[in-house]
């Protein structure tokens, strides 16, 4: 049973540590579309992130559509469940690509929210102040579920307030004049016409 709860807190783990490195190193890494067979090639899966991930972020209501990412976790999650079902046992290998699966979930609906919702507390606010920073400088704040990881790999920033562009600016944090809204003044500026 240890060994079961562990697992799954692995998984849990695993996918906040691999959504960091997805999105340092793929997102926001080196790698383009080449001349000739780059597509058949296994950096395909990187480029092919990257030029979603860049989409997202010209604009940020843009969310790559569910059958790429139905497609990716159905290849993923077996694989990665696969090879502690294969070193320990069956209910391990489950219980971690369980545990992946998950917070990968968690992950979409918490990344939309976070451009699509106002902040319900105060947690929830503070991870959408550390991801909307990332939207303006990229090289920064790369966790979304656990911004932790950019403690530990030294690429935290914690401006106050957080400066974002008007045009940029999510719409719950604006009225219909596109004025930032009062219960976010402390918080934010906008800059930009
Ligand atoms: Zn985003
Ligand atoms: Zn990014």
């Amino acid at each position: 049973m240890v060994a079961i709860v562990l697992a799954a807190a692995l998984g849990v783990a695993g996918w906040t540590l691999s959504e960091y490195l997805m999105h340092r190193f793929a997102g926001h890494g080196p790698l383009r579309r080449k001349e000739g067979l780059w597509f058949l090639t296994p950096l395909a899966v990187v480029i092919l992130f990257h030029e979603e991930h860049s989409a997202h972020h010209r604009d940020p209501l843009y969310f790559a559509p569910a059958w790429k990412k139905a497609l990716a976790t159905a290849i993923l999650v077996p694989v990665l469940g696969g090879v502690p079902a294969w070193l320990v046992s069956a209910p391990v290998g489950l219980a971690f690509g369980a545990g992946f699966g998950f917070t990968y979930l968690a992950y979409e609906v918490l990344h939309r929210r976070i451009h699509t919702h106002p902040p319900s507390n105060r947690y929830l606010a503070w991870m959408r102040r550390h991801h909307l920073h990332h939207h303006v400088t990229p090289k920064m704040n790369h966790g979304v579920t656990m911004p932790g990881w950019d403690v530990v790999f030294g690429t935290r920033e914690t401006p106050d307030p957080v400066t974002l562009n008007r045009k940029l600016a999510p719409r719950w944090l604006v009225d219909e004049a596109g004025t930032l809204r009062r219960e976010f003044a402390a918080e934010y500026q906008l800059v930009g016409r």
